[in-house]
């Protein structure tokens, strides 16, 4: 009796990704250039927000905490970076008119934006499927899949008037091979390698505008610590050591590079 179909194993497709642990950015690589870095109060978003500050860039730095962003602002102006700009905003709450804010805020004061690092994250519950909490589940997905789309749609009009313009999101090893427990922190994560995906072919005819993704991997902040709380900090890179992939990102060097998924470690 034929069959009409043959059941084969099925084996995983990889995700293209590519591997860039060092760039050795040029001082004034971001000279003139504005650049939003959301989730900048802490973590991996802190150190690239003081990063493209001492590269150039003046920085709008947008997060909850405002005390955090504070003394991130004081830090880069006695650094000597560009004076930056603060915008609190707690992106789990923020409603259509906070979006619009943040777009008039940078369209009166710049007129345009050149780079925006969507890094805000939350890690939500560590649980199986079935006991996953289902509110947490929403805010997880929210903050980390739905805001990044927001913000791509209210803030794609400033970015195309800029001369070379640059989004990167932030992926994780969790969002290309999913593993048990990571639940909506990783649906969350795969789901923004096809937001990166869809948005690089649809602008794929604009070549001042690019999109890219980062996995930063194993890096010493309060998320990997919740995530992994018996491990050692000491042995993970810092954020500061891991930014170079961010600075190629934002800067001329990666023109033309767009749709693309980079690991940094
Ligand atoms: P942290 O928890 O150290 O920092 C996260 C930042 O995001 C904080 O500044 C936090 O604000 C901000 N944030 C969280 N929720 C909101 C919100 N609702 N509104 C505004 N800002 C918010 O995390 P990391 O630096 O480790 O993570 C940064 C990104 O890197 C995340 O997207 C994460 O998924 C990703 N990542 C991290 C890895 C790691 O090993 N660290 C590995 C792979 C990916 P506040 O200061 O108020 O807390």
């Amino acid at each position: 009796m034929s069959r009409p179909w043959i059941a084969r194993p099925a084996k995983p497709l990889p995700m293209q990704t590519e591997t860039m642990t060092h760039y050795a950015a040029p001082t004034a690589l971001l000279d003139g250039r504005v650049v939003l870095v959301t989730g900048a109060g802490a973590g991996i978003g802190r150190a690239v927000a003081k990063a493209a500050a001492a590269h150039g860039a003046t920085v709008v730095l947008l997060g909850r905490t405002v005390a955090r962003l504070e003394s991130l602002y004081d830090e880069i102006v006695a650094a000597g970076g560009p004076r930056p700009a603060i915008f609190p905003l707690d992106l789990e709450k923020a409603t259509g008119e906070d979006f619009d804010r943040l777009s008039g805020a940078i369209e009166s004061q710049w007129g345009r934006l050149d780079g925006m690092v969507q890094n805000a994250g939350l890690l939500g519950a560590r649980a199986p499927i079935e006991h996953h909490d289902v509110a947490t589940w929403q805010r997880v997905l929210h903050v980390n899949l739905t805001v990044p789309f927001i913000l791509c749609r209210c803030l794609l009009p400033l970015l195309r008037r800029s001369d070379d313009a640059s989004i990167v999101f932030t992926a994780s090893g969790v969002g290309r091979r999913a593993k048990a427990y990571w639940g909506a922190y990783a649906v969350s994560k795969f789901g923004i390698e096809a937001l990166n995906q869809i948005l690089a072919d649809e602008l794929e005819r604009e070549p001042n505008l690019r999109v890219n993704a980062v996995n930063p991997g194993p890096t010493r902040t309060a998320m990997r610590a919740a995530a992994y709380p018996g491990e050692d900090p000491q042995r993970l890179k810092t954020p500061e050591e891991i930014v170079g992939v961010y600075l190629y990102l934002l800067g001329h060097d990666s023109r033309g590079v767009s749709g693309r998924s980079f690991d940094v470690q």
